[in-house]
C-alpha cells in the first residue's frame, strides 16, 4: 500500500492544478477510477464524483479531498517580456522569491524563474525584506511581450511553482502541492480499498477551487445531500520548533482528526466536529489499534465549513496527515500517516451502523 500511494503522490504531485484550472488532475484520476470500473462524472465546477451503491438503510457518506493548489494568474506582461502577477489563495511570499514556476499556456508548460535582485546590489533595507506577489516579476527568457504572447501566456494563464519531489529518508515526501495531492492519493486508495464492499452509500469527491476560498466541495454536496461529510485534508505538523507551541501533531505519528478549526480572520469559519463521528473514529483506532492525533487550531480552515451547513446540516469532520512548511513550495508529509489515514476511513466506513443517530438531541 505504501508504494502505490508513493507511486500515486508523486505523479499527482507532478501535474500542475492552479484552482480553477484542476482538468489534467481530474483527468488522471479519471483514468485510475476507470481502470477500477469505479463509475464517476464531473459536474459543472470540475468536482470528480464517483459512487459507490451501498446500503440505503445507513447514512450516507461523502469524503472530500481538493485537486487544486495555490498560485498566480498573469496580471500583465510588460513590454520587455516581464511577467506580472496577481496571487490565487494563501501564498506563502516568504518562500517565493527565486523559485522556478511553470506557466500553463495554451500552447503548453512554459518554464520561468522568480526574480530576485542580484544579492551584491541590494540595500541593507532590502536584504532582509519580503517581496510580496504583485512586486515580483518572472522571467520566461523570451525577452519581449511579443514573444512572450506567442508562446501562448496571456492575461489570465494560470502560473504554479514548477512541480517538484524529493523523496527524503523514512518514507517522508516533500515538494510542491503536497496539500492536497496527498489527499488525492490517499481518497484513490480508498476507492481501491472499497469497490465491492458492503456499507453506506459512498460519494467519493476530488473537489475543486478548495484554494479560492473553499468553493467546490460546497456545491457537490449540495447535489449528493450526504448526511455525512468526511474531508481529507493536511494537519498542521507542530513537531519542530518554531511550531511546538501550537500543538501536538507530529508527522509520522499517525492519522489526525480536527476537534476544532477556526480562520480567525477574512473567513470567520469553520469546524466543530459532530461527536458521532468524533466517537468513530476514536473506536475505529482503537479497535484497529492505529494511533490518532488530535487537532485544534485557529488559522486553519477548510471547505468542510461550507458543506456542514447544507440542508439541515450535515454531520461533519475533518481527518488528515500532519504536513510541514505549508503553502510553501516545499510541504512535507509522511507516506506511513497517508496510510494510517486510509485504514482509519475504511475501517470507519465498515463501522458506520444502519441506525446511525445523527440528530442531536
Ligand atoms: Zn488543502
Amino acid at each position: 500500500m505504501i508504494a502505490r500511494l508513493r507511486a500515486d503522490l508523486k505523479t499527482l504531485m507532478a501535474i500542475p492544478g492552479l484552482s480553477g484550472h484542476e482538468e489534467r488532475v481530474a483527468a488522471w484520476l479519471r483514468g485510475q477510477l476507470n481502470d477500477l470500473g469505479l463509475p464517476n462524472r464531473t459536474d459543472r465546477l470540475g468536482n470528480l464524483i464517483a459512487t459507490i451503491q451501498g446500503d440505503p438503510a445507513k447514512p450516507s457518506v461523502m469524503i472530500f479531498t481538493h485537486m487544486d493548489q495555490l498560485g498566480f494568474f498573469v496580471r500583465k506582461i510588460e513590454a520587455d517580456g516581464l511577467i506580472r502577477v496577481e496571487r490565487m489563495g494563501g501564498v506563502s511570499e516568504r518562500a517565493m522569491a527565486a523559485q522556478e514556476v511553470t506557466l500553463c499556456g495554451a500552447a503548453g508548460d512554459i518554464a520561468g524563474i522568480i526574480m530576485n535582485k542580484a544579492h551584491h546590489a541590494t540595500t541593507p533595507d532590502e536584504k532582509y525584506k519580503v517581496l510580496t506577489a504583485p512586486e515580483i516579476r518572472i522571467d520566461t527568457g523570451h525577452g519581449s511581450k511579443a514573444a512572450v504572447e506567442a508562446a501562448g501566456i496571456r492575461i489570465g494563464t494560470p502560473v504554479v511553482y514548477a512541480p517538484r519531489v524529493i523523496e527524503l529518508a523514512d518514507e517522508r515526501i516533500a515538494g510542491t502541492s503536497v496539500d492536497d495531492r496527498a489527499g488525492c492519493a490517499a481518497l484513490l486508495d480508498l476507492a481501491r480499498a472499497r469497490k465491492g464492499r458492503d456499507g453506506p452509500t459512498l460519494y467519493l469527491v476530488w473537489s475543486v477551487q478548495e484554494e479560492f476560498n473553499l468553493r467546490g466541495a460546497v456545491v457537490a454536496a449540495q447535489n449528493l445531500h450526504p448526511d455525512i461529510a468526511i474531508q481529507i485534508d493536511l494537519m498542521l505538523a507542530t513537531d519542530t520548533p518554531d511550531m511546538a507551541d501550537r500543538g501536538e501533531m507530529v508527522m509520522g505519528g499517525g492519522p489526525g482528526i480536527s476537534l476544532y478549526s477556526f480562520h480567525g480572520r477574512g473567513t470567520l469559519n469553520g469546524v466543530i466536529p459532530h461527536p458521532a463521528l468524533v466517537s468513530l473514529m476514536e473506536d475505529t483506532a482503537q479497535a484497529l489499534s492505529l494511533p490518532l492525533q488530535r487537532s485544534a487550531q485557529v488559522g486553519v480552515l477548510t471547505d468542510l465549513s461550507y458543506v456542514q451547513l447544507l440542508g439541515d446540516g450535515v454531520a461533519s469532520i475533518d481527518v488528515g496527515y500532519p504536513m510541514r512548511h505549508s503553502h510553501s513550495t516545499i510541504e512535507c508529509c509522511d507516506l506511513r500517516d497517508l496510510v494510517g489515514l486510509v485504514r482509519l476511513l475504511d475501517g470507519a466506513l465498515d463501522r458506520i451502523p444502519a441506525a446511525m443517530k445523527l440528530e442531536r438531541d
